[in-house]
C-alpha cells in the first residue's frame, strides 16, 4: 500500500505540533520531570518536518542538512528529558554528538539520497540505542508500564528506518526525493506517527505513574524519618489487636518520647533536631524484627507495635532501645556529639479482650510514658 508522502508528512507535522503545544502547556521547568525537554523535542521534530515538506522550494542546506539535524536534535532533547526525569546529569557531549556528525555527513552527501537514507537510519538507531541504555540503567526504579510504550515507539521507528535503509543498500529503493511516495516511504512515515504517539503517551504515563507511586508511599510514610506515619500505624494497630484477640497471642506497644528535645531545637536549631530524629529512627529500626511496626507518632514521639511479643520480651526490648539511644552517638553538622535519651511507656495485652480498642491500649501506654517522665526520664515504665 502506498500513501501520498507529502500528505503523511503534513499529518505528522500537525500531530507533533499538537503534541508539542499540549506538552508546552502542561510542562513546568521547575518540576524537572523532563516534560519541558519533550515539548522542545516535539517542536524540533515538527520544524524538521516543515523543512522536509519544503524540499525543492528552499535550499538543500535547509531542507536536507538543517532538517535532519533538527530531527537528530529532537531525539537528543528526548534524551535530555529522560535524564531529567531520572534525576541525573545528562552526558551532554555523548547525547548531542550525533547532531553535528549527521549535519556534516549530510552536507557531504547532498547529491546522494540513498546514502543519506542509510546514514540517517544508522544515526537515529544509534540515538535510540543511547536512549535505551539510559532507560535500561534505571529500568527497575521506573515504576509502571509507561516505559514499555516509550520503548515500543522507538523500536517501531527504528525498524521502519532499518527496512528502508536495507532496501537502499540492496538497490531496491525507488526514491529521488524525500517527498516521493512509495511503500517504504509510507512505512517510515506511518511508523513515525505511531512512534510519536506511543513515545509521548508513554512519557506522560511514566510521569503519572511515578507521581502515583510517590503519593502512595507518602500516604503511609513519615517523610522526615522514613518510618510509618501515624495514620498507617493506627490502621496496623487496629488489625493487630483483632488478630491478637483471634489468635490468642500477646500484643505489646511502646511509646517513646525524646527527653528535653525542645532544648536541642532551642540550642542547636531545628535542622539539628531533625537530624536527631532521623538518626534515632534509623537506630530504632536496627533493633526491630521484620514484623514489628515502627512509626512516628508526633513531633519527637515514636510508636512501636510488637505483634506476638509478651510483657517480658517487650520490656527487654524497651530497655535495649533505651540503652542504645543513651549510648548512641548523635553527631551534629558542626561535629559536636549530642547526648540523647528517651523515656518509654510500655503496655502489653495478654490475653487480648474482645472489647480491646486502639484508644484503650494507647491510653495505657501513654500513662506509662508520663510516669517515666515524672520519675526522672531516660527510663522504661510499664502500664
Ligand atoms: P520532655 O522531656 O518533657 O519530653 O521535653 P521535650 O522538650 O522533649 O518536650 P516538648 O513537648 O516540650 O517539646 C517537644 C519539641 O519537639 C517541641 C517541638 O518544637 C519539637 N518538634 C516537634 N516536631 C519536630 C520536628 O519535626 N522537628 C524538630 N526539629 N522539632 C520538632
Ligand atoms: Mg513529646
Ligand atoms: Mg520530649
Amino acid at each position: 500500500m502506498t500513501l501520498h508522502t507529502p500528505s503523511l508528512m503534513l499529518a505528522n507535522t500537525v500531530l507533533t505540533a499538537t503534541l508539542a503545544v499540549c506538552l508546552g502547556l502542561v510542562a513546568r521547568r521547575d518540576r524537572a520531570d523532563g516534560l519541558f525537554y519533550w515539548g522542545l523535542a516535539l517542536a524540533a521534530h515538527c520544524a524538521a518536518y516543515v523543512l522536509y515538506m519544503l524540499r525543492g522550494q528552499v535550499g538543500d542546506w535547509f531542507s536536507v542538512v538543517l532538517a535532519n539535524m533538527l530531527l537528530a536534535g529532537a531525539f537528543a532533547l528526548m534524551q535530555e528529558g529522560l535524564y531529567q526525569f531520572q534525576g541525573r546529569k545528562a552526558p551532554r557531549w555523548w547525547i548531542w554528538l550525533p547532531v553535528p556528525a549527521l549535519g556534516a555527513l549530510f552536507a557531504m552527501l547532498l547529491g546522494h539520497i540513498h546514502a543519506r537514507v542509510v546514514v540517517l537510519a544508522c544515526a537515529l538507531c544509534l540515538q535510540f540505542a543511547q536512549f535505551a541504555v539510559a532507560m535500561g540503567q534505571r529500568w527497575a526504579e521506573t515504576p509502571g508500564r509507561g516505559k514499555f510504550f516509550v520503548m515500543a515507539g522507538l523500536a517501531l521507528s527504528a525498524l521502519a528506518l532499518v527496512v528502508r535503509a536495507a532496501a537502499a543498500v540492496a538497490g531496491r529503493l525507488e526514491m529521488d526525493s524525500i517527498t516521493d511516495s512509495g511503500p517504504l516511504q509510507t512505512l517510515v512515515f506511518a511508523m513515525a506517527a505511531v512512534a510519536m504517539i506511543l513515545a509521548n503517551f508513554g512519557i506522560v504515563v511514566m510521569i503519572k505513574e511515578r507521581a502515583d507511586a510517590r503519593n502512595h508511599t507518602l500516604a503511609f510514610m513519615d517523610e522526615l524519618t522514613g518510618l510509618h506515619n501515624r495514620r498507617h500505624v493506627l490502621q496496623a494497630l487496629e488489625q493487630q489487636i483483632a488478630w491478637a484477640c483471634r489468635a490468642r497471642q500477646p500484643l505489646s506497644l511502646l511509646l517513646l518520647d525524646v527527653d528535653f528535645f525542645k532544648r536541642i531545637n532551642d540550642t542547636l536549631g531545628h535542622l539539628s533536631g531533625d537530624q536527631v530524629l532521623r538518626d534515632l529512627a534509623a537506630g530504632l529500626r536496627g533493633h526491630l524484627r521484620a514484623c514489628d511496626i515502627a512509626g512516628r507518632w508526633g513531633g519527637e514521639e515514636f510508636i512501636i507495635v510488637l505483634p506476638g511479643t509478651g510483657a517480658a520480651g517487650a520490656a527487654a526490648l524497651a530497655e535495649r532501645l533505651r540503652g542504645a539511644v543513651e549510648a548512641g552517638r548523635f553527631v551534629m553538622p558542626d561535629g559536636t556529639v549530642l547526648p540523647v535519651t528517651v523515656s518509654i511507656g510500655l503496655h502489653t495485652l495478654h490475653p487480648v479482650a474482645a472489647d480491646a480498642t486502639v484508644d484503650s491500649l494507647l491510653g495505657l501506654a501513654d500513662r506509662a510514658l508520663y510516669r517515666a517522665k515524672a520519675l526522672g526520664r531516660n527510663r522504661v515504665e510499664v502500664a
